[in-house]
């Protein structure tokens, strides 16, 4: 199959008459002026519209264009290196082309009323194991620099995390986060969850919050805040899209990499106000289903605003859980209400 044409040279008009034939390993082109064959390959064709006519770009870089419209099957009959190049490119991949559809929706999609509607959908993606490796690479950073062995007694311990643990059965989860205590002189009186867990108690905290009812809602309102996922949902509405998209791509180290830098100032600026409520009304109702009143959790949190009064600074349960009388009000409206006292 021989066709004939011009062909140009680069970046000008010059052209001879040349012969481009499809052979079983290629296309060779011969041109009038020149006795021998030349081996090439079509980069590019453009379509054969209305009379225009086509121009193959080929691998020297001159351009070919057909006195006629190429023949039936002339450029299927082998797929040119542009057409395997492209069929290879991983931007083509249907992985690929979906994220990028994505891609476009979530800027359509992301105001402000959308997005915490996006990142949640996006939480869904990040599977437990990741979520578990990010809290895991989170604690170890507090352990090495913030906390020490607690000084509470064995038994102590043993009590407290066999009453949270029960907490955790009555929920039915299926991988309870581990409770942990010890010492942390530079953050005081606090407890916080890690993503997936585990859930950190201070030394300090116990002692201010003094009996283990009102401890054990402490630690209900931050398995809360591990059984709802809400570091990962509040990383995700931090972090935007950027970091769903190298959650969906990257290579697994490098997210727990990123999404561990956010889990550590999440320590520092604490839970939204959202997801504060949204634990404090997990504890008060999980308190309930396990036969408790919220009024322990309501004694807990005025005893830790009293340890905190005369300055309510960094290091204190209400740097990362802030508007104490804003929740302690809740709760109580809560108590109240013959739904919400589900002391059953
Ligand atoms: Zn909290």
């Amino acid at each position: 199959m021989i066709v004939d044409g011009y062909l140009y040279d680069r970046a000008s008009s010059n052209r001879v008459t040349a012969h481009l034939s499809s052979r079983q390993n290629g296309y060779v082109l011969t041109t009038d002026g020149d006795s021998f064959e030349t081996t090439i390959d079509i980069v590019s064709a453009s379509p054969f519209i209305n009379g225009i006519p086509q121009r193959l770009v080929i691998s020297t870089g001159q351009t070919f264009v057909p006195f006629d419209e190429l023949p039936e099957g002339f450029l299927k009959a082998k797929p040119t290196r542009f057409w395997r190049a492209l069929s290879k490119a991983e931007r083509f991949s249907p992985r690929n082309v979906i994220i990028c559809i994505a891609l476009l929706a979530g800027v359509v999609l992301s105001t402000r009323a959308a997005l915490p509607t996006l990142a949640d959908a996006a939480a869904n993606l990040v599977p437990a194991s990741l979520e578990a490796a990010v809290g895991q690479s989170t604690f170890e950073y507090f352990e090495r620099w913030l906390l020490e062995p607690s000084d509470l007694s064995p038994a102590r311990r043993a009590a407290l995390r066999s009453a949270a643990e029960a907490l955790a059965d009555l929920r039915g989860m299926p991988e309870p986060p581990a409770v942990v205590f010890r010492n942390a002189p530079k953050i005081g009186a606090n407890a916080f969850a890690f993503p997936g867990g585990p859930i950190v108690v201070t030394d300090r905290l116990v002692d201010v919050v003094g009996s283990d009812d009102r401890i054990l809602a402490v630690m209900a309102h931050e398995l809360g805040h591990v059984e709802e996922r809400h570091a990962v949902r509040q990383i995700l509405r931090a972090a935007g899209l950027l970091i769903l998209f190298s959650t969906i791509l990257g290579a697994d180290e490098v997210v727990v990499e990123e999404l561990s830098a956010f889990a550590l100032s999440l320590g520092t600026s604490g839970y939204s106000r959202e997801f504060e409520s949204a634990a404090d009304d997990y504890a008060v109702r999980l308190l309930g289903d396990a036969g408790h009143s919220p009024e322990a959790f309501i004694a807990a949190l005025e005893s830790l605003a009293a340890e905190c009064k005369p300055q309510c600074g960094e290091e204190s349960w209400f740097s990362t859980h802030p508007n104490i009388e804003t929740r302690i009000k809740a709760l109580r409206e809560f108590a109240r209400e013959p739904s919400g006292n589900t002391g059953r």
